[in-house]
């Protein structure tokens, strides 16, 4: 699978552009809050055959220019079915963040994806593990070599968990469950650079109790929540 990034928007949210290499079928994960995603993969040259997108979850800068999207792309999008009550916040979510004129009609869902479903896109299969903490519904999307993490897990730091619907004691349990995959997995994170599961898992002073409960060697970490 071919993995190219995009980062657009005030919020620099990194968003990802995915093609199966044996059939050239793409697949967009996450979308920006305006329009720079839909202009930047329109001037590619062929110009990808998108045919799904794929959301990690429903904040503003991941999922708010859906409809900009859709409007040239009208492929199956998938949402965590968790998440749906923050979708549905969508239209307000800029007021929320203090910047209204981001506030945007919401967008089209044709399929909400549960733990342990799978996506098909060409003959690359991906994964989804659901992932919640930041929201109630985050997820994670994966193949044998990649990993996108939406704002679960940043290179050094996690997702904010102080956010309205945010969770801090489901994202301590979603954080051991995320590094029990394999190490391997390049992390493509919502935010900054890419990372893996395994740096992660030895060195984010986020994780410092997964390394304790399983008596990995390494820094010692910070208490962000109750049982880290
Ligand atoms: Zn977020």
């Amino acid at each position: 699978m071919r993995v190219q990034r995009f980062t657009v928007g005030i919020f620099s949210v990194n968003t990802w552009l995915l093609t199966d290499e044996a059939t050239g079928a793409s697949a967009i994960v996450d979308t920006g809050e305006d329009s720079s995603l839909r202009e930047r993969i329109l001037a590619m040259d062929p110009v990808p055959d998108v045919q799904m997108i794929l959301l990690t979850h429903s904040h503003i800068d991941h999922a708010g220019a859906l409809t900009m999207l859709q409007e040239r792309w009208s492929v199956p999008t998938i949402l965590p079915r968790l998440d749906r009550p923050l979708f549905a916040t969508l239209p307000m979510q800029g007021s929320m963040f203090g910047m209204p004129h981001l506030n945007r009609p919401i967008g089209r869902i044709d399929r909400e994806i549960d733990d342990g479903e799978t996506v098909q896109l060409g003959e690359t299969t991906l994964r989804f593990i659901s992932t919640p903490g930041h929201t109630p519904g985050q997820g994670c999307y994966y193949d044998d070599e990649h990993i996108f993490v939406g704002d679960t897990l940043f290179a050094g730091s996690i997702g904010r968990t102080d956010f309205p619907m945010s969770d801090p004691a489901l994202m301590v349990d979603s954080l051991r469950r995320l590094t029990k995959l394999p190490g391997h997995l390049v992390v493509h994170s919502g935010h900054g650079p890419d990372t893996t599961l395994a740096e992660e898992l030895g060195t984010n002073p986020f994780l410092g109790y997964i390394r304790r409960e399983r008596g990995i060697t390494g820094p010692g970490g910070m208490r962000w929540a109750p049982g880290t």
